[in-house]
């Protein structure tokens, strides 16, 4: 096959490329694409000597050396980006199907509707959420929001669901909430799943009532009720990282407060550090992790040099959310204290970085034989800890609490680990559904993770040991078991094989 040479001037380089007629089109277009460094999202552009656009195309007309084309990667408006291939293809073939199952039967049957649902509500989800943006779908100017990145007054109006909630809410809110329900919160053994998300702003705003927080600290109750439901509005609907996940945390941190009896230890500044950071330690929280993000070279990965993109992010949506008076709950709080109430959730909330565990036990581990609660750097990683231990909790809760929030998780990971493979990029082996399973997942994550931390904790608070480290050493040797009897059952079934 007789091949050519191309020369073109790409981003300030001359370069050659080299192909044949008959070489399929596409691999000519994955060619200039890759010399271009272009996303998917970008459409190229080739022009000839005169400035004229050419076809990128097998027949593009050889060139010489002084001849060169001029090639440009444009981002298109995404507005305009069609769907992927893939997806494309899978409503075409089920419409095919859908108009033959009609010419034989005479009605669509409900599996097929269901798979029609599916596959719109997937298309929905990859153009809502700006963190799969990267599909190529999301359904605004990225490169204006690069540039100059929306705080969160500018995003769309808030849609139907989230105004019910809302009114709900502030209906709620002037209800009184029973004293059972208030001491229940102060406990690990508070059952989430009882509740909805307009209760379960309620609930954040008894937390922050009951620790006087509105009284100290001149926090206004509609600017409170503003924060919290922004708060809210900014989680995703993910299967794990979402706005219930945010309420369990926040009622851990409030439940380890009350039973450490922190008050007589932190100033009410510090104790609203705590509180909020839980809040908002999740932010828009896009169900992808930042192993996920830096491998897929995200926009988070790139807007934070790859350093805890996520945790990064959580806490500029949380500043984003503050940066309006009407929500602001720090309006009314002096110079200097706004500075400490920032920079004690942004330690917080980046020492959430998993990345991070081992540095930040070792360094809370040493503190303990000489634990000073006057002493600035203790009282920083007791914050941290605090926060940590409250963010992965939730084996410290009864099994029946515990156990869907298992589910949800695995959800998470699997999602990720299949989009990996999708994408041709490293698979996260602890997502893999291939490799994992429900008491493999824990029976590692107790032993390393959680019983290490805990154990740690409990040596400051003894009193912690029945609220949290009991509770998770009877999931461990639940997990433990079912693991067991799991491997006796592979044998079994490998033996009767033989
Ligand atoms: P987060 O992402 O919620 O801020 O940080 C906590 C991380 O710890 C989660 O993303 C997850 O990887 C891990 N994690 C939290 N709880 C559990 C659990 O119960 N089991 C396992 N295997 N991992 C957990
Ligand atoms: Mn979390």
């Amino acid at each position: 096959m007789e091949t050519k040479i191309i020369h073109f001037m790409v981003h300030g380089r001359l370069e050659r490329a080299e192909f044949g007629s008959e070489c399929p089109a596409a691999d000519v277009k994955d060619l200039f694409q890759a010399a271009a460094e272009a996303e998917p999202h970008h459409i190229l552009k080739m022009y000839d000597t005169n400035g004229s656009l050419v076809n990128i195309t097998p027949q593009l007309e050889a060139n010489g050396e002084d001849s060169y084309y001029r090639l440009e990667a444009v981002a298109s408006d995404l507005k305009r980006v069609g769907t992927p291939p893939e997806l494309d293809d899978m409503e075409h073939r089920l419409h095919r199907l859908e108009r033959k199952v009609i010419e034989d039967v005479g009605s669509v049957p409900e599996v097929l509707r269901e798979m029609k649902t599916h596959v719109e509500s997937f298309k929905e989800k990859l153009e809502s959420l700006e963190h799969l943006s990267w599909m190529g779908l999301f359904k605004t100017d990225r490169d204006q929001r690069l540039a100059d990145p929306k705080p969160p007054t500018q995003q769309p109006s808030v849609p139907d669901g989230r105004e019910q909630v809302h009114r709900r809410f502030l209906h709620m809110s002037s209800l009184q909430v029973t004293e059972e329900v208030k001491e229940h919160l102060k406990t690990p053994l508070f059952d989430n799943w009882q509740w909805e998300e307009a209760e379960m702003l309620v609930l954040l705003q008894v937390m922050f009532a009951d620790l006087d927080f509105l009284a100290l600290l001149h926090i206004e109750l509609d600017v409170l009720q503003n924060f919290l439901f922004e708060v809210y509005c900014h989680y995703n609907n993910v299967p794990f990282h979402n706005f219930r996940h945010c309420f369990c945390v926040t009622q851990m941190m409030y439940g380890l407060i009350w039973l450490t009896d922190l008050r007589s230890h932190f100033p009410p500044l510090d104790l609203l550090v705590m509180l909020t950071s839980a809040l908002c330690h999740d932010l828009d929280h896009p169900g992808y992790s930042n192993v996920f993000q830096i491998n897929a070279q995200t926009h988070l990965a790139r807007r934070y040099n790859n350093v805890s993109p996520l945790e990064n992010h959580h806490c500029t949506m949380a500043f984003g959310i503050l940066s309006e008076p009407e929500r602001n709950i720090l309006k009314n709080l002096s110079g200097e204290q706004y500075r400490h109430i920032r920079a004690g959730m942004i330690r917080c909330i980046l020492a959430t970085d998993m990345a991070r565990h081992n540095d930040i036990l070792l360094r809370f581990r040493v503190t303990q034989p000489i634990f000073d609660f006057t002493n600035e750097e203790h009282r920083e990683v007791l914050m941290k800890i605090m926060l940590k231990v409250s963010d992965i909790s939730n084996e410290a809760r009864p099994m029946a609490v515990a156990e869907p929030w298992l589910d949800c998780l695995l959800q998470e990971f699997f999602n990720q680990s299949d989009t990996e493979k999708l994408q041709g990029l490293p698979v996260t082996p602890f997502m893999d559904r291939d490799q994992v399973s429900k008491p493999s997942s824990q029976t590692n994550f107790i032993q390393f993770v959680l019983l290490p931390l805990f154990t740690e904790l409990t040596k400051l608070f003894p009193c912690l040991e029945q609220h949290i480290l009991v509770p998770v050493q009877r999931a461990l040797d639940f997990y433990s078991d079912m693991e067991r009897v799991t491997k006796q059952e592979k044998e079994q079934e490998e033996l009767e094989l033989l």
